[in-house]
Parts: C-alpha cells; structure tokens; sequence
C-alpha cells in the first residue's frame, strides 16, 4: 500500500489520531452494514448446546460442510447428557466429513461430560465458565454469548484479524488485544452484528491472499486499497457467494463483470 493510496483513504496512520481512527472505523461499520444486510451467524443451531458444537465442528472446516452434517447429528444427540454417553466410534463417523474428527469426537464428548458434571447439562451464559470447558476458547466463547445468548460478542477469527489489521482498526496481534481494541471503538450492542459483517466481508470481498479491492465498498476508506487487483473487471470476478452481483454494483460495477463461477462459488 502506498503512501499515496493511504493519504487518498484519507489515513495516515502516523499521525491519526484515537478519535480519528474510530470516526473511520464507524464509518467503514456503517458501510458494512448496508454492503451485507444479510450478515448472520453462518452456523445452523437452535440453541446454546447446538451452536457450542457446530462452532467446534467448524474448526478447519467450511460451515457448509458443518450445515450439512449438524441437522442429524442434532437430532441423534439432542441433549449434553447423550454426548457424554456417546458411542465413540457412532459419533466418529457421524461428523468424520468435518475432518480432524477423533479430535472433535473427544470434544464433544468431553464437552457433554463437563456440561453435565459441572453446569447442570446447561450450557453457561458467562465467559469465564464457557472458556473452562473442552473444545470452547475465547473466539468460540464470544460466538456462544453473541448468537445464542444475545450477550455482545467480538468474534476474532481469521478474517475478523486480518481485516481489522488491513484497516488500520489495531496494530495489535493477538486476538485478546485485538478482541479489547476493536471493543473500544464500537458500542457495546454493536459487538456481534459487527462481528458478523466484517466476516463476511472477509469471505466474500476481501479474501486473504488476493482481496477485490476494485470491486469493494470500503475502497474509499480503505489504507490497504490495491492489496488486490482494482482493476473492476479483474476484481469482480473475485467476489464470492449468492450475492456476488449485488456486491459489485454496490460497488459501482456492471454486474455482468462478475462470472456466474463467482456466485456459485462457496464463501471460505
Ligand atoms: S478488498 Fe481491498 S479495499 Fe476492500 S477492504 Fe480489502 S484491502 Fe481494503
């Protein structure tokens, strides 16, 4: 990214300052919002203990793949207790398309164990209880309390930490520093909604080794504009998922630039 490009985003992130970077930031939030009005949680669940499993069946996977493996999973074990009592080597093959699935079958099982032993088969609603237990960490933790409880959540994946980074949201590295940074610039209520959007985005738009920069919203706004081709054709076919069209032209390209491979194309 050159000086050039980050002066015409209008960041200079020398000298920006505190209040100047979250003006910028809420300003980029907003466009988001109206970029993917469709921003949800992309895991299928009807509840905490659903969402809590999904979320570990997610790990190196798509959550397609999970979507398709979860509705008779859900039905087999509707309850912690029969994770707990789980026959190992049923519930292996029942989620082995997930990949790393012994691992996962140890999770899961550890995870109704605990949940029964500890929480009265319940799955909690406070963050320090969620992290103790198997399979959970921070980022799944705030994925729970944000989609299942409606407690706000920043949900730091993959995504979520290069597109912050790429937008000069925080310097920071680790998701904890950047989880706390990104918090400050944004109301509290807006936490998992946000969270939601910028994965998307991080999916669908701004990939991470060759981002649409020609066929973003955040263009204008954006210092690390010109990570990827801007060119508007080459960009547009970039773009991923059902809404690829929509993407460009809010953009302010032809949607026929982007090939139909792109709309079929299955968000990471
Ligand atoms: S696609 Fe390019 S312009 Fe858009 S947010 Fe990513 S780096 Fe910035």
């Amino acid at each position: 990214m050159s000086e050039r490009r980050r002066r015409l985003a209008g960041v200079n992130e020398q000298r920006e300052t505190d209040l100047g970077r979250k003006r910028r930031a809420r300003r980029m939030a907003r466009v988001l919002a109206e970029t993917h009005p469709d921003a949800h949680c992309e895991l299928d669940h009807s509840g905490p203990l659903e969402l809590a499993v999904a979320t570990i069946l997610s790990a190196q996977c798509t959550d397609k793949k999970v979507n398709e493996v979860t509705p008779k999973l859900f039905a087999r074990y509707p309850t912690a207790a029969d994770y707990a009592g789980a026959d190992r080597a049923e519930l292996e093959v029942m989620i082995k398309s997930t990949g790393f699935f012994r691992n996962k079958t140890d999770s899961l099982i550890k995870l109704g164990q605990a949940l029964v032993e500890r929480f009265d088969g319940q799955v909690p609603r406070r963050l320090d209880d969620l992290v103790t237990l198997p399979g959970i960490g921070r980022k799944t933790a705030n994925v729970i309390l944000g989609n299942a409880f409606d407690v706000p959540g920043i949900t730091v994946d993959t995504h979520f930490q290069r597109l912050v980074r790429r937008w000069g949201w925080t310097a920071e590295a680790d998701p904890v520093k950047i989880e706390h940074a990104i918090g400050a610039l944004f109301p509290k209520r807006d936490w998992t909604l946000l969270s939601h959007q910028v994965i998307f985005h991080g999916r669908r738009v701004c990939h991470a080794r060759t981002p649409a920069c020609g066929a973003c919203t955040l263009a204008k706004l954006c210092p690390s504009y010109g990570t990827g081709p801007t060119d508007g054709a080459a960009a547009a076919k970039l773009l991923k998922g059902p809404r690829a069209h929509e993407l460009a032209e809010r953009a302010g390209l032809d949607p026929a630039l982007v090939p139909a491979r792109a709309v079929a194309a299955e968000a990471p």
